[in-house]
């Protein structure tokens, strides 16, 4: 099945979780623009050292170099069949490129799934969350713990709390949003590409208006990639 999906939403809206849960049920890869970067970072790129303060600070990375990253990334043959990109688009012109990117392909996306939650939430979700060292899963202490502290249940990973989960750029991220990302809800309205969903669920339950969103779209999920659910 091809499936190109874009998840959108403000940090903490659960945009990750939901995309590593779905990128393994179709068995297309989770493209996460924030987990690149932090690749960069960990091998002291030149683009990750042209990022890092950015990040660190909680404002968007310009469009020239995150636009760069993901279109190098989206053309790799794994994302012929289909991606799940979270965290990317976060601008109109980011969301133009993308359009233009995937036109040159012959294709274009399928859905663009906005997970809403309300900002208390949100913000709730960001203080609570750790990421593990070794594979980015992500665990919240109190609403997704994992089952022993500080250790993922995925890997064995050493679990971390980001440089940039501070009360303070927490707010600036979520000041950000409102300014430079919320504006993509109307974008993809009027594409006729937006569905929404409430983000305020358990993850099961976000999981499965998830899925059926994404069968909508896409059609329904293969025997094979039904197997795995
Ligand atoms: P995003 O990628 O949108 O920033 P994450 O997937 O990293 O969001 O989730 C933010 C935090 O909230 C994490 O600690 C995660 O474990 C937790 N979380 C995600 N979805 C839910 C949910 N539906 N209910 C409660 N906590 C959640
Ligand atoms: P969260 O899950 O909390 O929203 P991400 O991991 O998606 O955070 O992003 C972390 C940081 O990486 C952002 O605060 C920003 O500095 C940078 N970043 C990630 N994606 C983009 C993007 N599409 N455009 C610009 N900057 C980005
Ligand atoms: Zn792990």
């Amino acid at each position: 099945m091809g499936c190109r999906i874009v998840l959108l939403g403000m940090p903490g809206a659960g945009k990750g979780t939901q995309a590593e849960q779905l990128a393994q049920a179709l068995g297309v890869p989770h493209v996460a623009s924030g987990d690149l970067f932090r690749e960069h970072l960990d091998k002291g790129t030149e683009l990750g050292r042209q990022a890092r303060a950015y990040m660190e600070r909680g404002d968007l990375v310009p469009d020239e170099v995150t636009i760069g990253m993901v279109a190098e990334r989206i053309a790799r043959p794994d994302c012929a069949n289909g991606f799940i990109l979270d965290g990317f688009p976060r601008t109109v012109a980011q969301a133009e490129a993308l359009e233009r990117l995937l036109k040159g392909n012959g294709t274009a996306l399928d859905v663009v799934a906005f997970i809403r939650v309300r900002e208390e939430v949100a913000l709730a979700r960001l203080a609570g969350r750790w990421t593990c060292r070794n594979c980015g899963a992500v665990y919240h202490t109190l609403f997704n713990p994992p089952r022993q502290a500080g250790v993922c249940d995925a890997c064995g990973g050493e679990l971390y709390q980001r440089p940039d989960e501070t009360e303070e750029a927490h707010r600036r991220r979520l000041q950000v949003y409102q300014q430079q990302t919320a504006p993509l809800v109307d974008y993809y309205r009027r594409a006729g590409l937006l569905v929404e969903i409430d983000g305020e669920q358990s993850i099961e339950d976000v999981q499965a208006d998830l899925r059926a969103v994404v069968e909508s779209a896409c059609g329904s999920l293969t025997a094979e990639s039904a197997e795995r659910l």
